[in-house]
């Protein structure tokens, strides 16, 4: 029988009527003939609380602990999805990742799908089995230790399920009735996109979109999976939604697509360090190795030999950098005269596949900020995306503003 992947998000498993309602939307496609494999997330709210709880308890956490204590919200309701099923004569049976076994690296907290073996869970489906329920955000190591696949993880269960068994379509039910311009909850003019090329929701979704996991788009676009995004708090049809799909299957589109943000970002500058050549290796090899992610990065002009180096990476990271710094400069490995961090910073992005052949996108950008009276801190540029960070005080007026000047409200 024909596969398809069905995943529900935090918000559309919060409850248990949520559960209900979910299930029912599983026995349609059950009726249609398909057998169904259904990743969910942790009740909405969960994910959050588990991560609360391992940080209060050690701040500067061991991964493999973290791990073992977020993946569990998964199973909760995997469970609680395969016995709603069950109530209703739908055979399902639930599956935690290492049961599957979903195979990942070693990299805990963030880390990669290697392979997921489909006899198991084909075995079942020959035994009439029709849904097999399983808790996504979670695989196991080669040591054999719970992993984790970054936050919004889910997303990426399920489009990698869609590869592996091969599956008609991957649909993502969440609580927003697809990809947007921008994030509809920020901005009450943002408009749905029928379709979205690979390529543009990768940027989207990489600057900070979280309705789709970076990683999730990553492997749709490798193995070519039917991905959707729909809302599971409204009747669908097939057409339903959004659709991410090749730049070929979209006809028009605007120079610029969508905007996006990232709220939690700080800004840590090195002041005074050696202007010679190894430094920035020095620098951002020792963070790496601190499992930092680092993402802008700007050197100033130098003095007398010495420069000032400024990097942004996500707000939770900031210890760890501290840290990792600290230990460097005391080990005599860099020296610096100071470390000054900026907690209070935001980062906003255009995204659109029309840059790469429309100039004046930068200049436009700049100048609807500056008109806002907003200062620009840094910014980076790819070919088909604009970053900037700013104050995060004005993240909410960039992004109105932004998405009104580049007419994103306006179909092309
Ligand atoms: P889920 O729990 O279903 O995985 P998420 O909260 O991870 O849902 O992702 C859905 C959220 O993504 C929406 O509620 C919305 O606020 C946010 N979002 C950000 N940018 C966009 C966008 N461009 N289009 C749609 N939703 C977006
Ligand atoms: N529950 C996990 C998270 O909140 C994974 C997911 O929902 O996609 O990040
Ligand atoms: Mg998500």
């Amino acid at each position: 029988m024909p596969v398809l992947v069905m995943k529900f998000g935090g918000t559309s498993v919060a409850n248990l009527d949520r559960i209900r309602r979910a299930a029912k939307r599983i026995g349609v496609e059950v009726a249609k003939g398909y057998d169904v494999i259904v990743i969910v997330s942790a009740m909405s709210g969960q994910t959050n609380k588990l991560v609360g709880y391992v940080e209060e308890t050690s701040p500067l956490f061991d991964a493999r602990e973290y791990d073992a204590v977020v993946s569990s919200g998964e199973n909760v309701t995997a469970g609680l999805m395969a016995l709603t099923l069950q109530e209703m004569d739908i055979p399902a049976r639930s599956w935690q990742g290492w049961q599957v076994p979903l195979l990942t690296t070693s990299a805990h907290s963030q880390a990669r799908i290697e392979e997921i073996p489909t006899d198991n869970i084909n075995a079942k489906f020959g035994e009439g089995m029709r849904v097999a329920v399983v808790a996504g955000f979670q695989g196991i190591s080669p040591e054999g230790r719970i992993t984790t696949l970054g936050r919004g993880g889910s997303d990426t269960t399920a489009v990698a399920f869609a590869a592996a068994f091969d599956a008609e379509r991957c649909d993502i039910y969440t609580d927003v009735d697809g990809v947007y311009t921008t994030d509809p909850r920020i901005c009450s003019k943002a408009r749905k996109l029928d379709r979205i090329a690979f390529e543009e929701m990768l940027e989207l979704a990489s600057l900070g979109a979280k309705v789709l996991q970076t990683r999730s788009v990553e492997l749709a676009m490798r193995y070519k999976v039917k991905l959707r995004v729909l809302s599971s708090f409204e009747e669908q049809s097939d057409e339903a939604g959004t659709l991410v799909c090749d730049e070929e299957e979209i006809m028009e589109s605007n120079v610029v697509s969508g905007v996006a943000y990232s709220r939690d970002e700080a800004k840590m500058t090195l002041l005074s360090v050696a202007d010679r050549p190894g430094i920035a290796s020095i620098i951002f090899g020792c963070l790496s190795d601190a499992g930092v992610n680092v993402d802008m990065i700007v050197q100033n002009i130098s003095e007398e030999g010495r420069t000032d180096m400024t990097f942004s990476l996500p707000t939770d990271q900031v210890k760890r950098a501290e840290k990792a710094l600290a230990e460097l400069k005391a080990s005599g490995g860099l020296n610096f005269s100071d470390l000054i961090t900026d907690m209070d910073v935001a980062k906003i992005s255009v995204v659109g596949i029309g840059m790469r052949s429309q100039s004046g996108v930068a200049a436009k950008m700049f100048k609807v900020l500056s008109d806002e009276g907003i200062n620009i801190k840094v910014i980076t540029t790819s070919e088909i995306k604009i970053s900037v960070l700013i104050d995060r005080k004005y993240l909410e007026l960039a992004v109105q503003a932004l998405h009104d000047a580049f007419d994103l409200d306006k179909a092309a």
